[in-house]
């Protein structure tokens, strides 16, 4: 682990406001069961699943609903017992419709029980079997399948396994919560992810705005006995720590290179809530169709930190808690600043649901935005070293051609940029717009 202070990434970087205090003391609370379920075929980046069932099928919770015939894929789970009622659609923040398959709940059905399983003797072969057919993918976000992150290629050695418990959103407190009252679990994950790669040590790098958390790790690490190849690191905030580039710098003091992968410096990095999921499908037997979503803001009666099945939708979500206020005026999928604002109640949470917030106006001010003024602020906080200011540009005479040669495809979309520029410049939907002209063709 690095020495040098400060303890986190060299290149940029923000701080906006946490907003954490409206949950981060609210213990993980069950979300009730639903009659109805729309269960995404989309809950993971790559090809959607194929619906495996059809109208009027029985189902049991558990079983295998969507599957998948292309590398970059991720199964799908039926997340209660009961009927298919439909197979249609169903809305994504950044797809549009994608396949879905409706379910209600039979309210007789007992939950399906939990066996633990050994695992301590099997083959990694065997380990990223259960992983692949329990459709764990990274919980964090980005919802990459789980067992193909654990396979980098060949050529590449892995010496390091990180997990992230970073947290660094505003709002999100799905990730402290299971990190304060699932660690022992977590722990377990992270050892079964150890064996998997071969790794001979680990970090869980956690910001240091969670010190229960810290704490919390570190006995289950100790009572794991496996202080000798796993650190807790508690780092300095600052956003965007929780991208895996930065995340590794901070921890390693490696670099990874443009365009490369974390396997290039030897790093492979899972969320910590993909820990969770982890453990549970390897040591438990238990497929992925339940995760913990912050809902916040003020602009919903109350805040939680509920752990739900896949398939309950935002209205479900907002009449569990008493409803949506008047005063809001935005829901956002995700954090603030990574998220996706949604135009209705009707999104299912999927595996990759980190938070779902109901924002006022004040929370959310709009604001008109004005011409590059060539402060150079935007530079300074991008911690990809880009020039997302020239983007803009470019992106607004609709030459989207003239993006990457300062940097599209290297942007991950942190929104550093659009929160330090004066100007309240839209950088980040300039840079998407980009993308996404270009990826279709249309952009010359
Ligand atoms: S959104 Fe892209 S350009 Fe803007 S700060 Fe983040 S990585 Fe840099
Ligand atoms: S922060 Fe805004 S105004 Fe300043 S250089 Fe960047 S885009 Fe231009």
């Amino acid at each position: 682990m690095r020495n040098a202070e400060p303890f986190t990434f060299t290149l940029g970087g923000v701080h906006p406001p946490g907003r954490k205090a409206l949950t981060e003391s609210l213990a993980l609370e069950a979300m009730p069961l639903q009659s109805r379920y729309v269960v995404s075929m989309s809950q993971h980046f790559g090809a959607p699943a194929l619906p495996l069932v059809k109208k009027g099928d029985a189902v049991r919770e558990g079983r295998r609903i969507g599957g998948v015939d292309k590398f970059l894929g991720a199964e799908v789970h039926s997340p209660v017992t009961g009927t298919v009622v439909s197979v249609g659609r169903a809305p994504h923040p950044i797809l549009g419709p994608v396949p879905a398959v409706v379910i209600e709940r039979d309210p007789e059905a007992s939950e399906a029980a939990v066996t633990p399983q050994e695992w301590e003797c099997l083959p990694s072969c065997d380990i990223l079997a259960r992983i692949r057919d329990a459709g764990v993918v990274g919980m964090g976000g980005a919802g990459f399948p789980t067992n193909v992150k654990l396979c980098p290629p060949a050529n590449l050695t892995i010496d390091t396994c990180i997990l992230n418990g970073v947290e660094c959103e505003s709002y999100l407190t799905a990730d402290h919560r299971l990190m304060l009252e699932r660690p022992a679990d977590i722990v377990q994950g992270l050892r079964i992810l150890l064996q998997t790669l071969g790794a001979g040590r680990a970090f869980i790098g956690i910001e240091n705005n969670k010190p229960d958390a810290v704490a919390a790790l570190r006995a289950a690490v100790d009572e794991a006995g496996e202080g000798s190849r796993v650190t807790v690191a508690a780092l300095d905030v600052k956003y965007p720590q929780g991208s895996e580039k930065q995340l590794i710098e901070a921890l390693t003091g490696r670099r990874v290179p443009a365009g490369g992968l974390p396997a290039h410096v030897g790093c492979v990095v899972q969320n910590v809530a993909t820990a969770h999921a982890v453990y549970e499908a390897v040591a438990l037997g238990r497929s992925c169709y339940e995760r913990v979503v912050t809902v916040s803001g003020r602009g919903v009666a109350r805040q939680a930190n509920l752990v739900c099945r896949v398939g309950v939708t935002l209205a479900d979500l907002a009449a569990h808690l008493g409803g949506v206020r008047e005063e809001a005026v935005k829901c956002v999928l995700g954090g603030p600043m990574m998220g996706f604002a949604v135009a209705g109640l009707d999104y299912p949470v999927t595996k990759t649901t980190s938070g779902v917030l109901f924002l006022t106006a004040e929370e959310s001010p709009e604001f008109e935005h004005g011409p590059c003024i060539r402060c150079g602020r935007c530079l300074d906080a991008c911690p990809m070293g880009l020039m997302p200011n020239e983007m803009s540009i470019y992106a607004e005479r609709r030459k989207y051609d003239g993006m990457p040669r300062f940097g599209l495809w290297e942007c991950f979309e942190c929104g550093s940029c659009s929160y330090v520029c004066p100007a309240k410049r839209p950088l980040v939907q300039f840079i998407r717009a980009g993308k996404a002209r270009l990826k279709s063709g249309a952009g010359k």
